[in-house]
């Protein structure tokens, strides 16, 4: 029996070839457990021998995770050759799952593109190493009657070489041709079809020439508009209400990439790796797309084509690039069925790139960065999902984690393996919360597993909260609350496997253990028995409207200065930038002059925030992280001119200093310097106040953590500070650092309580 990714993967044939080769007798079949099961029958070399090519040349994809070998129950049964049974739906095991969605291969794609070949043109050409097979897997074993292929009948053609041994086809589920597979056409915005030979080519003429088209693909739809035409993307940005969140770009290959983004070779391997994720890419000096694409920031997300219809969409135009953003109304999930589509964006695209194959479930693509060619996820789903990550530590049980509000995912833990879901949102409403349930329930019956404990955040009103309450109830799994910043930790020491770690978890939000605002923390945690204290954190600052405070960080700004300094005049002048101008600065300045501000905060992003607006760079925040990020674009290329030593009293860094120094200096410094030094400032003094507190209390290992991990400047100054000082530095590399990373956490920890 072997464990792993071994369904999807050309797995059934690779061992009907090795059996073959080493003369031996038997079956090999797929089970519902997402096993495979293999009865050899041969000499005892050969059977040596046998295992051997199965570790040693397993199929690219495959992953396995374990080897159970037993002696066989009937010896009386004499096999004749070896053969690929029909799969069985029996379940024993837990603990393997399907494959992610791969991109097309470099065979798929030359057969393609070669004329003599029957798959000239054919968008949806697969084989055995690539193609969709998360997003079309309805159940397991992955047979073609358990996907969304199911749908359409093979072709003698195709049958012949999926019966093929020797071909790279050989028991392909996905396979398909012209003839017999998905189509492709071309509607309006109201679903009339557009009558057209080539529809995925015309496509592409139609967003080079400034159309807007829904193109559905395989974990979703995606709305494409030109990167070079501005009034296609003004005109998505009024009707997305998007108006300066990023949108991702499709690139037509590499060599495009590199006249708009400078790409380092870590970058390039990403970019081309089989999980095509968005790289974000520095804008070069001559970068020449829409600014309208990823405004007042340094960098674009960049993906290269992962089907053949995306690879066709470019190939009677010269763009260099599409915009290719995914389909979803303001927090909601993903666009995946044509009429929810039809409903939903008829009224912002003007036309449909449709096929007719189900999309089973949906997944965004994935998003990441590299820092220095360590990769961070911003954003796991689509070619990483669900493949498990390991860990060091066995999990004593099983446990299931919702994870927390925002970029949400659900996690799996079971023995030593982790299984993140995909991308599912922001859970705030009904859709994002049945899609979360969905998928939890999804993974559960991939993997096999027996829930017994479910995790979730402190938070007593998170919608996700209440869901691991009904979950609790309904199914009998003990419920475990975990506080927001205690889960990144746990992360932390789970992905590396580590057993004691003073974390410094930074991010906008989590609530804490006193029901405060959190979120500039130092934690400390360890393993045996599992434990997190609160050790340090930063200043408190009052959050001036609570929320509004937010999303307008000059309250933000005004509420940390007006101790200290006289802002009136300041907040005047900048009224402006306040929603309702001047009346809503008196409001401001009456309110601060009262005191007793009670809502208070200790978030590291709420500093980056009103940093931001105190130098003109962002004034309002109509994305997650818009202003933080902002600010890191506006210090790129900087320098600490400020070299404000940082203070700490009691295991408190005051951010007031560098609040108050920025605001100061803001006419006779350049803005590019002051934002570094509001950077390079929180970096020496959580790392300063981090190793104070690994020191006093004997821990060698100090890691990053929570969303402005994300943050290169912030990071990279904080690996030089503390590896220069001996100490072992730890940031993510598998799981997001932000809340996509929740579940994980607090999976880890309701697994080992
Ligand atoms: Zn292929
Ligand atoms: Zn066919
Ligand atoms: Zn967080």
């Amino acid at each position: 029996m072997v464990s792993g990714i071994v369904q999807g993967v050309g797995f059934r044939p690779f061992i009907y070839r090795i059996a073959l080769k080493n003369n031996l007798r038997g079956y090999v079949r797929n089970r519902g457990d997402s096993c495979v099961e293999i009865l050899a029958d041969g000499e005892e070399w050969d059977i040596k021998s046998f295992l051997r090519d199965l570790v040693e040349r397993k199929p690219p994809l495959a992953r396995i995770h374990e080897i159970l070998i037993v002696p066989a129950e009937d010896s009386s049964v004499i096999y004749e050759g070896f053969k690929i049974y029909a799969s069985s739906s029996e379940a024993e095991l837990s603990g393997s799952v399907i494959p992610p969605d791969i991109a097309i291969c470099d065979e798929c794609l030359a057969e393609m593109r070669d004329p003599e070949n029957p798959r000239y043109n054919y968008f949806f050409i697969t084989c055995v190493n690539c193609g969709p097979r998360y997003t079309i897997i309805e159940d397991v074993p992955y047979d073609r009657d358990n996907t969304t292929m199911r749908d359409f009948q093979m072709c003698d053609f195709c049958r012949s070489e999926y019966t093929d041994p020797a071909n790279r086809r050989f028991h392909a589920q996905t396979v398909a041709c012209p003839r017999c597979g998905p189509r492709a056409y071309l509607t309006a915005n109201n679903g009339e079809i557009v009558e057209c030979a080539d529809p995925i080519r015309f496509a592409g003429r139609l967003i080079s020439e400034g159309h807007i088209i829904a193109v559905k693909g395989y974990g979703g739809f995606h709305v494409a508009a030109s990167t070079l035409l501005d009034e296609p993307l003004e005109r998505l940005r009024k009707a997305k209400h998007r108006r300066q969140k990023p949108f991702a770009i499709m690139a037509r290959g590499l060599e495009a990439i590199k006249t708009f983004a400078e790409v380092n070779t870590w970058e390039a391997e990403a970019l081309l790796s089989y999980a095509r994720p968005i790289v974000l890419l520095k804008k070069s000096e001559s970068y020449y797309l829409s600014d309208l694409i990823a405004p007042g920031l340094h960098n674009v997300g960049v993906m290269l084509p992962y089907t053949g219809l995306h690879y066709m969409l470019f190939d009677s135009i010269s763009d260099p690039a599409f915009v290719m953003t995914s389909a979803n109304p303001p927090n909601q999930p993903i666009i995946k069925d044509d009429d929810e589509a039809f409903k939903k964006l008829g009224g912002l695209v003007d036309y449909f790139l449709l096929h007719n194959r189900r999309i089973a479930h949906r997944c965004d693509d994935s998003v990441i960065r590299l820092h220095n060619g360590r990769t961070v996820f911003i954003r796991r789903s689509r070619g990483y999902a669900p493949e498990p990550i390991r860990l060091g530590v066995r999990a004593e049980r099983c446990a299931l984690g919702l994870g927390g509000e925002e970029n949400n995912t659900a996690c799996l833990i079971l023995g030593d393996k982790a299984f993140l879901s995909q991308h599912i949102g922001d859970v705030e409403n009904l859709e994002t919360l049945e899609f979360l349930e969905s998928a939890s329930r999804r993974l559960i019956r991939l993997t096999n597993s027996r829930v017994e404990a479910v995790a979730c955040d402190l938070h007593p009103k998170f919608a996700t909260t209440i869901l691991a309450r009904r979950l609790s109830e309904e199914e009998g799994w003990q419920l475990i609350q975990v506080q927001h910043h205690y889960a990144h930790a746990a992360a932390l020491m789970a992905e590396h496997g580590v057993s004691e770690i003073v974390a410094v978890c930074c991010d906008g939000y989590g609530y804490g253990i006193d029901g405060g605002a959190w979120g500039g923390e130092i934690i400390m945690g360890s393993s045996d028995p599992l434990e997190f204290r609160r050790m340090g954190h930063l200043e408190e600052q009052p959050m001036l409207g609570g929320d509004m405070a937010t999303r307008y960080p000059l309250r933000m700004a005004a509420g940390i200065l007006h101790r200290h300094v006289s802002i009136e005049d300041w907040l005047l002048e900048n009224s402006v930038h306040l929603p309702y101008g001047r009346e809503e600065a008196h409001l401001i300045l009456a309110q601060l002059e009262r005191g007793n501000i009670k809502v208070r905060t200790t978030s590291c992003g709420r500093i980056l925030d009103a940093a931001s607006a105190i130098l003109g760079v962002c004034y309002e925040r109509t994305y997650e992280g818009e202003p933080a990020m902002k600010l890191e674009s506006a210090a790129i290329g900087g320098e600490d001119r400020l070299k404000v030593k940082p203070n700490i009293s009691g295991n408190i860094l005051k951010t007031t200093d560098i609040i108050l120094s920025i605001f100061e200096e803001r006419r006779k410094i350049p803005i590019r310097d002051l934002a570094f030094s509001v950077h390079n400032y929180l970096a020496e003094g959580l790392a300063d106040l981090a190793m104070k507190i690994a020191l006093e209390n004997d821990i060698r290992v100090i890691g990053f953590t929570g969303g402005v991990a994300a943050n290169q400047i912030i990071t990279q100054r904080m690996r030089e500070i503390i590896e220069s000082n001996g100490l072992v530095f730890l940031t993510h590399e598998l799981i997001p650092p932000g809340d996509g990373g929740l579940s994980f956490g607090q999976a880890y920890i309701a697994a080992h309580t």
